[in-house]
């Protein structure tokens, strides 16, 4: 007998199998809620990260462009005429457009950039380390690559097409937000689009020139502000 009463070896072994059951349950509890969590940024439809996913990790490729000096590229891209597409040819077939076109952007860009679907028929790629150049010359090539798709219209015997167009902006010379980024890319898709769509619009010429004093301006700021950086 002692302060906390009679050492019974039942009482200790029952003590220690609930606490072993909470135990488990608590990592059932978190491991579900990890899945939930990632889940909440994979779209359903296309397999690809949502807007969610893309709103966390931009912030981070921006500050290691910061930090690096190096041009990051943005491309949004927009399905033509989808409304139409859908009305023609059945909500089915735009799902299998949407899917098709998400995996021939998947399939078109290097492992470490960013494709997500950003909204209904709207996706947002980054391109890390990518010029405007370079950028706009990916996003032309997958322009190219969907205009070449043949979709199958589900239930029937016959085959739609679809285009897109892109707009593309870059880190430095269009902002050091995503924001800036995100509003320069809408701009032009616009262009794009009044421009008569299945088109790529990017930044001016001089951008990259325009970027390599831009980004070194950074450098600079940088180091001034943290002179143990040197
Ligand atoms: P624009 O060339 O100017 O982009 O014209 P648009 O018709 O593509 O543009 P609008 O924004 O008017 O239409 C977008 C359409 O995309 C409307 C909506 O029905 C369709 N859409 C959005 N999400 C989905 C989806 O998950 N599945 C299907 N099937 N259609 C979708
Ligand atoms: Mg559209
Ligand atoms: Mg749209």
């Amino acid at each position: 007998l002692n302060a906390y009463g009679r050492f019974e070896w039942g009482t200790q072994m029952s003590r220690l199998v609930l606490l072993l059951v909470a135990t488990l349950l608590a990592m059932a509890i978190v491991l579900r809620s990890q899945r939930l969590r990632r889940q909440s940024r994979i779209d359903r439809l296309t397999g690809l990260p949502n807007r969610s996913l893309f709103d966390e990790r931009v912030q981070a490729e921006l500050s290691r462009a910061r930090r690096n000096r190096e041009p990051v590229a943005l491309a949004m891209i927009d399905i033509d005429h989808f409304k139409p597409f859908n009305d023609t040819w059945g909500h089915a077939a735009g799902d299998v457009a949407l899917r098709t076109v998400a995996r021939a952007i998947q399939g078109g860009v290097r492992q470490s950039d960013i494709v997500v679907r950003y909204g209904g028929e709207e996706f947002v790629a980054l391109f890390p380390g990518m010029g405007a150049e370079a950028a706009v010359e990916r996003a032309e090539a997958l322009r190219r690559a969907v205009e070449a798709l043949t979709l199958a219209v589900p239930r029937r015997h016959q085959s739609a097409r679809v285009t897109i167009s892109a707009g593309v902006s870059v880190f430095g010379y269009d902002g050091t937000e995503a924001e800036d980024l995100l509003d320069q890319a809408d701009a032009r898709l616009f262009q794009a689009k009044a421009a008569g769509r299945n088109r790529v619009t990017g930044p001016p010429p001089e951008a990259d020139a325009a970027n390599y004093s831009i980004l070194r301006s950074f450098e600079s700021a940088s180091r001034s502000q943290h002179p143990e950086n040197k």
